[in-house]
Parts: structure tokens; C-alpha cells; sequence
């Protein structure tokens, strides 16, 4: 027999910007999903109204597109299982949830909003958890029905049984055990007639034949409401695999204060999709060493290769922007220049520089990518190159305006003026020659110029400053000293 499809889905509530925990738990699934040769669902969880942002579908999807994470069914990608938004399913939920309540499995309870606010307050006077305390389990099936013909208002609840160990195995973090006891009779169907997450979520999981649930840690207490659910309907469990919280490097959980959380923002400041894949794909995950080295940089088509949820770890996951900034830079250096280029063009805007000038734009990338961690930056690393009319700092004075520094410029001006087409090898041949007609040499032959030409004491190489410069420029930036 062949073995059953491997189903994941990513099930976001839509709430605004993408979060890189999302981006994250959407990942993890897309990989497993085409490591396994299964299908990658998305299913939109927006059943609770209020929490609902416009347009916040079409930004994720737009987002994780950007990113190459593709998927097999769900919004605007219809497939066997849909609708794949939450708030098109009401009724498969309302007949799950009568048919729970026909088992007593479930229960309905007509508590006012001003009543479960007292309990609570009675409940926290007290120094006790604050917990439905399960009165609406003693009513009568006269009382119920009374109730709801008169059109009270009313939720179903859960009727968790007490006393019981329930008990599962997570992929990640092995064996995990409640008491249910600790577990509230928690609202499956709200009076508004929409699911709460708990109820929606095990019957699309069912219906839409999911077979691995990954998700972030922070569900892993929603999991024994879940397994009370999936046990009254006699389902199967999906394999559970809980992926560990994102960190701030101080080790508190990732927050909003501490940087940026929206991929979003990470995508307009110039980090590539290949790094953001990458730097993401390794939060919580690992592959393993070869041969004792610790491999960082991996294509999609690796990651998809290499990922499977036993390298998956345990413990808390730091996002450490340096090093996404480290591996923004090495795809950065590494990346194909023309298609750099394409994505860099923007950043050029309103430079000064002539953005038709393709070639003499690419050159100018070309010199600066080393020293890039992201695109936005490209504006200030190419000031050098634009700047008009610098001054030499004090502190380099004596370094320019002295009788062999001036030796050095007059003659390097003369090559430059003499020259036909400026070259990196051509200039570099002018300065060796400036050098040896000169007798002045190393350091106090590069320094000066470098100051010289840019004002600066770091910064691209010289023969490609002089490159970027031109003729005329450089042999007017020169004579300035003559
Ligand atoms: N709607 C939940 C969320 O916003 C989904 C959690 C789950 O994957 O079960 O993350």
C-alpha cells in the first residue's frame, strides 16, 4: 500500500503585516511539504471578526510569493477542500458542533458577558484560576430548550472530562501530558454563531486531511482542547510538531520593541529573498554538521533536500540580526550582478548618478556590495562618489599638502590627462608608475590620493574610485592641490 500524502497547511489569522514567526511556521510546513513530495495548504483563519484587517490576505500571499514560498491550495488557489477561508465554513461547523452536543461531547451555556465578569471577579477574590466554572453543565434538557426557544443568547462549550491525563507525542518536544482538570470547557461556537479557533481548526485540519501539524510553541496549550475534539469525533490526530519560540538575543520573547518583527519591513530595507529564506529556514533548525562543520548558507532547493523535522530543536530560537546582516551580505557579494542590479535600481534613485548609465551604475554596485548588509544602504555608500566639494580634514593637511604628496599628484595627473579610456588595470599601472618616478611609495603613495580624490581615509578601491570618477574628474580633483 502506498503511503497515505503528506498535507501541511499554514493557517494564519489575518491581522495585518507578516510576522517573521509566521514566515517562520509558513517555511517550516513549505519545506516539509516538498521535501515530502506532499501538498502545501493555506487556510485563512478569520473567524474572529474583530481582529480582521483589509487586504491582510492579499499581503501575505503577495509576501510569502516574493519570498518563493508557493503553495498548492488555498486562497485564489482553490483545490479539493475548500473554502479555505474559515469565515465560508460556518456551516460545516455548526453541524460538527450540534453533532457534539447530540454525543454530549459539548454543551450550550447562556452565562451574559456581565455574569462570566462577575464569576471571574469572584473567582480572582477568591485567589483562584480564573475558569468558566462549568454551571451551565448542570441545566436540564427542559432549561436548555426553554432557554433557546425564547432566542437567549448562547455559546457551546466543550464539556472537558475531569479527572484524566491526556497525554500526546510532539514531534519536537516528545511526550507531553495535562491534567483536564487544568483544561477549561472552552467556547467551540461563539453567540455570534462563528467557531472559535479551537473548534474551526480540528474540523479543517480533519476535512482538509492534514496529516502534520507544525506550528509555533505558543499552540502547544490549545493541543489537549484540540485532542478532546479530535477523541469525540473519533478522528485520527495529525502528527503534532511544535517549533520553538523566537527569541530576542537577550533571550526574551521576539518582540515589536526590540526591532523589526514584519517581513515586510525586512523585504523594503534590501534583504534578499535567498537570505531571508536562509537566515529563517535556520531559526529553530539545523541540519546536520558534515564531517564537524557547521554549514550556514543553503539554496531553497538545499533546504527543501536537507529539512526534516528531527533537526528541528527544542529549545527557544534567537534571531540575531547580525547575522541575518552577515548573510544578507554574502548573498549580496555572491549574487548575480545583473540580477542585483535589477533589485538594487531603486536605491539609486535620487543619487545624482544618471540612472540610464546601466553599465556605469552596475560598476558602481559592483565596487560597494562588498560593503553592503542590505540595499537601503546603498545610498550612503555611494556618496563618495557624488559628493562635490569636499574639504580635506585638518588631520590630513600635512599629509596632502606636502612636497612629495604634490610630487605624487602632479605626476599622477599627467598619466590620468594622458591616458585614453580609464581602466581599473590602467589606473593601477599609473599609480605603480607614479610610484617609481616618484620614489615615493606604499602607504604614502595610496594614503594621499585616497584623501586626495575622496577626503576620506577608507573606502572602495582607488583604481575603481577612479573609474567611477572619470578623466575629468579626477585630473580636476587633483590640480585642486597643484
Ligand atoms: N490561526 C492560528 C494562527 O494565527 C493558527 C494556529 C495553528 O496553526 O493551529 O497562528
Amino acid at each position: 500500500m502506498s503511503e497515505k500524502e503528506v498535507r501541511v497547511r499554514f493557517a494564519p489569522s489575518p491581522t495585518g503585516f507578516v510576522h517573521v514567526g509566521s514566515l517562520r511556521t509558513a517555511l517550516f510546513n513549505y519545506l516539509f511539504a516538498r521535501h515530502f513530495k506532499g501538498k502545501f495548504v493555506i487556510r485563512i483563519e478569520d473567524t474572529d471578526r474583530t481582529r480582521i484587517v483589509d487586504g491582510a490576505v492579499e499581503n501575505l500571499i503577495n509576501v510569502l510569493k516574493k519570498l518563493g514560498i508557493d503553495y498548492d491550495e488555498g486562497p485564489m488557489k482553490e483545490g479539493d477542500y475548500g473554502p479555505y477561508y474559515q469565515s465560508e465554513r460556518l456551516s460545516i461547523y455548526k453541524k460538527y458542533c450540534d453533532e457534539l452536543i447530540e454525543n454530549g461531547y459539548a454543551y450550550y451555556a447562556f452565562e451574559t458577558p456581565e455574569e462570566l465578569e462577575e464569576m471571574k471577579k469572584m473567582q480572582q477574590l477568591e485567589g483562584k484560576q480564573t475558569a468558566y466554572d462549568r454551571r451551565a453543565r448542570n441545566l436540564t434538557k427542559e432549561e436548555v430548550n426553554e432557554n433557546l426557544n425564547s432566542g437567549k443568547p448562547f455559546v457551546v462549550r466543550l464539556k472537558v472530562p475531569l479527572n484524566q491525563e491526556i497525554k500526546f507525542t510532539d514531534a519536537v518536544k516528545g511526550i507531553i501530558k495535562f491534567d483536564s482538570n487544568q483544561v477549561d470547557d472552552q467556547v467551540l461556537l461563539k453567540s455570534d454563531g462563528f467557531p472559535t479557533y479551537h473548534l474551526a481548526n480540528v474540523i479543517d485540519d480533519h476535512e482538509m486531511k492534514i496529516t502534520h501539524i507544525i506550528r509555533g510553541e505558543e499552540w502547544i496549550t490549545s493541543v489537549p482542547k484540540h485532542i478532546l475534539l479530535y477523541n469525540a469525533f473519533g478522528w485520527d490526530i495529525p502528527q503534532m510538531a511544535h517549533v520553538p519560540l523566537l527569541l530576542n538575543p537577550d533571550k526574551s520573547k521576539l518582540s515589536k520593541r526590540q526591532g523589526d518583527v514584519a517581513v515586510e519591513d525586512f523585504i523594503n530595507k534590501g534583504y534578499l529573498k535567498e537570505a531571508l529564506i536562509n537566515f529563517v529556514a535556520l531559526l529553530g533548525w539545523h541540519p546536520s554538521e558534515k564531517d564537524g562543520v557547521v554549514r550556514e548558507i543553503f539554496s531553497m532547493d538545499e533546504l527543501i533536500s536537507n529539512f526534516t523535522i528531527d533537526r528541528v530543536q527544542s529549545s527557544g530560537a534567537v534571531f540575531n540580526i547580525d547575522k541575518l546582516n552577515w548573510m544578507n551580505n554574502e548573498y549580496i557579494k555572491n549574487y548575480d550582478l545583473d540580477n542585483l542590479f535589477d533589485l538594487s535600481l531603486p536605491y539609486f534613485e535620487n543619487s545624482g548618478l544618471d540612472l540610464n548609465d546601466t553599465e556605469k551604475l552596475k560598476f558602481i554596485l559592483n565596487t560597494i556590495r562588498v560593503y553592503l548588509d542590505r540595499l537601503d544602504m546603498i545610498p550612503e555608500k555611494i556618496k563618495i562618489f557624488t559628493k562635490e566639494n569636499f574639504e580635506i580634514p585638518d588631520e590630513f593637511k600635512e599629509l596632502i599638502y606636502n612636497e612629495n604628496s604634490l610630487k605624487v599628484f602632479k605626476t599622477l595627473k599627467d598619466k590620468v590627462e594622458n591616458s585614453d579610456e580609464l581602466t581599473v588595470d590602467g589606473f593601477k599601472q599609473m599609480l605603480n608608475d607614479t610610484g617609481k618616478e616618484t620614489g615615493v611609495k606604499g602607504k604614502n603613495l595610496f594614503k594621499p590620493v585616497r584623501i586626495a580624490l575622496t577626503g576620506e581615509e577608507h573606502g572602495p578601491e582607488l583604481p575603481n574610485i577612479a573609474v567611477i570618477y572619470g578623466k575629468e574628474k579626477l585630473s580636476s580633483l587633483l590640480s585642486k592641490y597643484l
